[in-house]
């Protein structure tokens, strides 16, 4: 999809339905695809951190906050719609459900990624969700990976906030399945 600059930084442009659509069709070929979400705080980050602003040249984006899209109208350049990782997470289980490709949340505090797993299942018929929190070491990687694996993963959801989920998937890609999207507070969100 056609990208605009704001602040720096290369935003994809999707709609719900379209970003759905593209994250279901991830999930079944091979290679990992990553999808980021941008907005100001993460546009403040990459300015300070090449390492950010690299992770983000190299992989799917889109715009996250409508500080985004309004950035983009002030360039005389056009997103279709602010896409809050809120809105995209239910339209891409269901689709993942319809496909039968199962979902992986890594992420939060103990029990809460579960929760929204647990609330999710009730809505969305079909929807395989395993879970793990995002507080963990790197000797426990290894047995994590494993259980993204074993699970059949399709879709992993990474929601450890603004850089870590970043640097972490860039550190651990030869461990991800076809299709990775970083998620921040979204757990949280979808557990409360
Ligand atoms: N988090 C995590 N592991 C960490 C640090 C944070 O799983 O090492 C989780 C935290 O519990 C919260 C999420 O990351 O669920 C997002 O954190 P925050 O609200 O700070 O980030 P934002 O939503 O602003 O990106």
């Amino acid at each position: 999809s056609a990208s605009v600059e704001v602040a720096g930084v290369a935003v994809d442009s999707f709609t719900e339905r379209s970003f759905a659509e593209t994250v279901i069709e991830w999930a079944g070929k091979p290679g990992v695809d990553v999808a980021v979400g941008v907005n100001a705080h993460v546009c403040n980050l990459a300015r300070k951190d090449a390492q950010l602003r690299g992770f983000l040249q190299r992989h799917t984006t889109y715009a996250d906050g409508q500080s985004i899209v309004w950035g983009a109208r002030l360039l005389g350049r056009r997103l279709p719609e602010r896409l809050a990782t809120t809105d995209v997470a239910e339209p891409v289980l269901r689709a993942a459900a319809d496909a039968g490709i199962p979902v992986y949340f890594l992420g939060a505090a103990e029990g809460v990624a579960e929760a929204a797993a647990e609330r999710l299942r009730a809505r969305i018929p079909g929807a395989r969700i395993r879970t793990h929190h995002g507080y963990f070491g790197e000797h426990d990687v290894p047995r994590i990976a494993a259980d993204i694996a074993d699970h059949g993963t399709g879709i992993l959801f990474v929601g450890m906030g603004d850089p870590v989920q970043e640097r972490w998937v860039q550190e651990h890609e030869e461990l991800l399945p076809p299709a990775v999207l970083t998620c921040g507070g979204l757990f949280d969100w979808l557990s409360g």
